[in-house]
């Protein structure tokens, strides 16, 4: 079986067309690690989007905080605000869709995903110790996780060795492709669909070949403009915006 794996879309409809335009044809099912909404100004499209693709989609820490089970108060100024606006745009339907998703980890046959880390859907594994302690717990051999929208990952080699994954510079649409080894264990990050913060502003995503072991990761340009226009329109806050061209 061949995976999709994406996460942190951020109602950004042209990265995830982009995204999906790219992964046509090259896996069997999809998956989707939360924060389907939030900054982004096409929640309603994107919801959709991913019910119709994604076959297992968790929860983010913006897909709560936008459906009110939780408050945003630990958010910035900026995702607070954009929280307000998605709140007031989402349909009923789509508001208590949101309600509803699982909470992450999801374990399959023989990877696991979640948003944030394994024991806490909200925790941010940016930092080398916390990624450690994260590996040595892990419920399965390879995790996948977003959350923090830096492509790429950490690792303990077989002989026990960490490492962070990094991905970059990553070609254009080419995938750069990664071995699973037996006997390691991998946190795998797809990186965020809709806004990057990895200094790249392309869209990203990961495609898991479950048979070879094999992750590949993609980057692909998508008409952030476009994307940029449509926040303008709906008055979301600037910093938001202009973020999307820097990756950051
Ligand atoms: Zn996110």
């Amino acid at each position: 079986m061949r995976y999709l794996i994406f996460s942190d879309t951020h109602a950004n409809l042209e990265a995830l067309e982009k995204c999906l335009q790219l992964a046509d044809g090259k896996y069997d099912q999809a998956i989707c690690l939360g924060d389907l909404v939030g900054y982004g100004p096409d929640p309603n499209p994107v919801i959709a989007r991913v019910r119709e693709v994604a076959k297992i989609i968790i929860r983010g820490n913006h897909d709560k905080a936008c459906a009110g089970i939780s408050d945003a108060k630990d958010f910035n100024i900026w995702a607070r605000l954009a929280t307000s606006w998605t709140r007031n745009e989402l349909t009923p339907e789509h508001f208590g869709y949101l309600r509803n998703l699982p909470t992450g980890p999801v374990l399959l046959e023989t990877f696991g995903v979640v948003h944030g880390a394994p024991m806490d859907e909200d925790e941010y594994l940016l930092a080398p110790t916390d990624a450690l302690t994260a590996l040595k717990a892990l419920p399965t051999q390879l995790v996948f996780f977003g959350h923090t929208h830096i492509q790429g990952g950490f690792m303990l080699s077989p002989g026990g060795k960490f490492q962070s994954i990094y991905i970059s510079p990553a070609p254009n649409d080419q995938p750069t492709e990664f071995s699973v080894q037996d006997g390691g264990r991998y946190l795998i990050n797809p990186g965020s669909v809709g806004q990057p913060r990895d200094g790249d502003p392309r869209a990203a995503f990961a495609i898991f070949d479950e048979a070879h072991r094999v992750v590949e990761y993609y980057r692909t340009a998508y008409d952030f403009g476009k994307t940029q226009e449509k926040m303008r329109k709906a008055a979301l806050p600037d910093p938001l915006i202009r973020r999307l061209e820097f990756g950051r």
